[in-house]
């Protein structure tokens, strides 16, 4: 079989990114901003909210083998399955096998970030299973052979132009431009789909321990489809979705559709508890649940890296980050992007492969502000920064060792003033020898790494002699 792609190296980024992808990302994120933006106006607790929310996810994290083993009591009280699967291969295997005892050959997906990440869709057509992703734009970019470049709306950085010519080349039809024709088209594709499928794949967005319930948000009726039609239903979902019972969900569907698309409450909630019951009911036969670690447990330990875990995927900080407006999803390599990729992807798979995330951000704290379970997402940025440079006990430093050492010798002398001020007098002398013209066009190492991209512009200012100067200026004006 071959590999499950997980990252793609920034150098590769450029050929996997379409033309165009800012206006048409920028123009869906404004509308998602102003939406969010309207629907806290009208909430004034608000902020409570965002406190009680961060709190009940706090405690669940910390708290999460409690949770997760009430829940696994729940479920298969109520006639579920449960499965456990520590990496995203093991995940995968147990889709197959599940698939694989029921003879399926084609199964159909509601959204879901969990199988993404995991890579499921790939792994089942290896085995020769038809995986169908059936929210509409899951379903379009599918079709693109792209993964999502936004964690709650995958196509953003489509316009319906672009839409209708990819239809147009793959279904092999005249695709009109008008977006209600080219949902009709999609919708009776999948139709057919529902119908024929004998296995329905989901994520989740909350589990709630209490009575083993999977809970899904969305906006399409593809997800009540592919979990009610099929007799087979399989969430696949994460074991940081877990929260402790239904009071706590109350407090979570108040922020979630508000944060992410600024609707109050998405078109569909819906609550699977086990399969169904009895003969004439609806629903699934069998229902198995896939509880994903898949490097989970690792960021647990982290005390700083582990609020990562508290995200609900609404998406917000992307819609207000100035990186993502500006670069879209696939700059950032994963299955998840925006800030939320930045601090996730790296505790993930590891600094050593995503080393660049951390550094996708100008720190400008508005994904932290924006975030209705109040990750300090800024924090943990410096946190893998720092992780990334200097290596701590969950991984090695990737920057070589002149630059560390480099840098450890710039910080020592910033923090000596006698040293700070030597230095001051020192450098325009030592950059004088490589100055031509106005500008240090090639410095010596580690500085060459600079002016390989960009010429450097010589150290000139002496900050304490300015100072010193109109301070002594200011006082004789005083004096006057
Ligand atoms: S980090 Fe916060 S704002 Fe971003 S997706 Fe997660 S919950 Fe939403």
């Amino acid at each position: 079989m071959s590999e499950i792609p997980t990252y793609i190296d920034f150098e590769e980024y450029s050929e996997h990114v379409p033309a165009g992808i800012p206006s048409a990302v920028q123009q869906a994120t404004n509308r998602f901003v102003g939406g969010r933006a309207a629907r806290v106006a009208e909430l004034p607790q608000w902020e409570q909210l965002r406190q009680i929310a961060s709190d009940i996810r706090q405690h669940t994290i910390e708290n999460m083998d409690v949770y997760l083993t009430r829940l696994e009591e729940k479920v298969k009280a109520a006639g579920g399955n449960v499965h456990w699967a520590q990496t995203a291969e093991e995940a995968n295997r147990i889709v197959l096998q599940i698939a694989r005892e029921h003879h399926v050959k084609t199964t159909v997906k509601s959204k879901s970030m969990a199988t993404e990440e995991i890579g499921l869709n790939h792994f089942l057509k290896d085995a020769g299973i038809e995986a169908i992703e059936t929210d509409l734009g899951e379903y379009i970019i599918q079709l693109a052979g792209t993964g999502p470049s936004h964690i709650i709306v995958p196509a953003v950085h489509l316009k319906k132009e672009e839409i209708a010519q990819l239809f147009s080349e793959k279904l092999d039809i005249n695709a009109p431009t008008d977006p209600i024709e080219l949902a009709r088209i999609a919708r009776e594709i999948l139709r057919e789909k529902f119908l024929n499928a004998e296995m329905g794949i989901s994520g989740g967005n909350f589990l709630v321990a209490e009575t083993g319930t999977l809970v899904m948000v969305t906006n399409e009726g593809n997800g009540r489809m592919c979990t009610t039609m099929p007799d087979l239903h399989v969430a696949v979902v994460g074991i940081d979705k877990v929260i402790p019972d239904w009071e706590s969900l109350t407090v979570f569907l108040k922020l979630l559709a508000r944060s992410a698309t600024g609707q109050k409450l998405s078109t569909y909630t819906q609550f699977i508890t086990g399969p169904r019951r009895a003969e004439g009911e609806f629903g699934p036969k069998e229902f198995h649940l896939v509880l994903l670690d898949n490097g989970r447990s690792n960021i647990l330990k982290d005390r700083v890296g582990r609020d990562v875990l508290k995200c609900i995927r609404c998406g917000a900080c992307a819609n207000v980050c100035p990186v993502y407006k500006n670069v879209g999803g696939f700059a950032y390599g994963s299955f998840i992007s925006g800030p939320i990729g930045a601090i996730l992807t790296p505790q993930m798979l590891g600094t050593q492969t995503a080393r660049e995330l951390p550094f996708a951000s100008t720190l400008c704290g508005a994904c932290a502000d924006v975030c209705p379970v109040k990750i300090p997402i800024p924090t943990i940025l410096l946190h893998l920064r720092r992780r990334v440079a200097q290596g701590d006990e969950f991984a090695e430093p990737t920057l070589p060792a002149p630059i560390r050492i480099s840098a450890g010798l710039v910080s020592f002398a910033l923090a000596q003033n006698w040293l700070y001020r030597f230095g001051t007098r020192l450098l325009p002398a030592i950059m004088s020898v490589f100055k031509r013209g106005d500008w240090i066009p090639n410095a010596p190492y580690p500085l060459s790494r600079w002016t390989k991209a960009r010429p450097l512009p010589p150290f000139t200012a002496n900050f304490r002699r300015w100072w010193m100067k109109v301070r002594s200026a200011k006082q004789k004006d005083l004096a006057r």
